[in-house]
């Protein structure tokens, strides 16, 4: 099986730089991206990997394909008419251009739809510099059986007929983090298998320490979030704090300022909902997360100072908060609040 690590949206917010030359140092050999400039990015960093990119191309954007050698995703005639002319503009040999062939199998959202495939194949002359290196397809359910199978069953017959018309993948490409996790969809293996394929399996959540079905034993969460005391005030009772007064002091209230706010990625939603840890306790979000800022009640922790360390991801003192927390607060998944990280929070390797 080869593992593609998906590293797209800045590694999932954990900082493309470090997490792909971690990866690759490990032996990830394939990285899967979004978008051509995120391949272009991450050609800088690892020079020697292949690199997916996973959402097709716009015009314009072939001749960094080529130039950066990264593996585009494709499933329609327009993705096939710009690597072509820009291959051949490029002196590229038959079969030299790599392409990962897309087939909707019911996300509806990128791939070739089944009646397309004809068409689209016959536009693919056998002296084409493109070659199809994989078969793709992505499961919009992977924790459910039914329609897994079912999608499953679309994907047989798209490579059936694949086959049927002379091209010979290498590569079978389904499946994310679930299935890694789950070790599910052997049934893709067994198709790669009957077809002469290996079976790649594409994992993004998984790498960073996460299940996306929530359970997962002895997965690490990789990232933590911190930040520290800034600022310190007594409010009185009755006393109110943050835009539109939306948290109101019952008692002598003692409120520490922390600077990181929405634009950082601490979800507006959050607001008097979440809790950061301090010295191992849990201290509530007092009021709305500003932009740059948020208010947190310490007065159950008079050990509260300037400068201390407060935890809005991760571990302190044996507590813990994960981004499936903060995702539940905020009505969303693990998936954003970890890629929602801004870019001006600065990112560090530790060991
Ligand atoms: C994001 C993505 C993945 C990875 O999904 P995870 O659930 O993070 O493992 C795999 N394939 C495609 C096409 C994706 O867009």
């Amino acid at each position: 099986m080869e593992l593609l690590a998906v590293v797209k949206a800045d590694a999932y917010g954990h900082g493309l730089a470090s997490c792909a030359a971690t990866l690759a140092a490990e032996g990830v050999q394939w990285f899967g991206v979004t978008s051509v400039e995120e391949g272009v990015a991450l050609r800088a960093i690892c020079p020697d990997s292949r690199i997916l990119a996973m959402s097709g191309l716009w015009r314009g954007e072939a001749d960094a394909v080529i130039e950066h050698r990264l593996t585009p995703v494709v499933w329609d005639q327009r993705h096939l008419a710009l690597l072509e002319e820009a291959a051949r503009r490029h002196g590229a040999r038959r079969g030299a251009l790599p392409v990962h062939l897309e087939i909707d199998t019911g996300m509806s959202r990128q791939g070739v739809q089944l009646g397309g495939l004809p068409a689209l194949l016959a536009s693919l002359p056998a002296e084409s510099p493109l070659r199809i290196e994989a078969v793709m397809t992505h499961f919009h359910s992977p924790d459910q059986a039914e329609p897994t199978a079912a999608q499953m069953r679309e994907f047989a017959a798209a490579v059936e007929r694949i086959a049927a018309r002379g091209f010979r993948p290498e590569l079978l490409s389904a499946g994310s983090s679930t299935d890694l996790l789950n070790q599910g969809t052997v049934a893709v293996t067994e198709l790669a298998v009957r077809h002469g394929a290996r079976r790649m399996i594409r994992a993004g959540l998984a790498l960073y320490g996460y299940d996306p079905c929530g359970e997962a034993p002895g997965l690490q969460p990789v990232l933590a979030w911190k930040t520290r005391i800034i600022g310190l005030r007594e409010i009185e009772p009755g006393a109110t704090a943050g835009y539109s007064a939306t948290f109101r002091a019952g008692r002598p209230t003692r409120l520490a300022l922390l600077p990181v706010g929405y634009a950082d990625g601490f979800n507006r939603l959050l607001s008097n909902r979440a809790r950061v840890l301090l010295h191992g306790h849990a201290a509530p979000v007092a009021g709305r997360i500003s932009m740059d800022q948020t208010m947190v009640d310490v007065t159950e922790i008079p050990q509260a100072g300037i400068g201390d360390e407060v935890v809005l991801l991760g571990e302190q003192q044996g507590a813990r908060i994960t981004a499936p927390d903060l995702a539940a607060l905020a009505g969303t998944i693990p998936y954003e609040v970890l890629c929602a990280i801004a870019a001006r929070v600065p990112r560090t390797m530790v060991e």
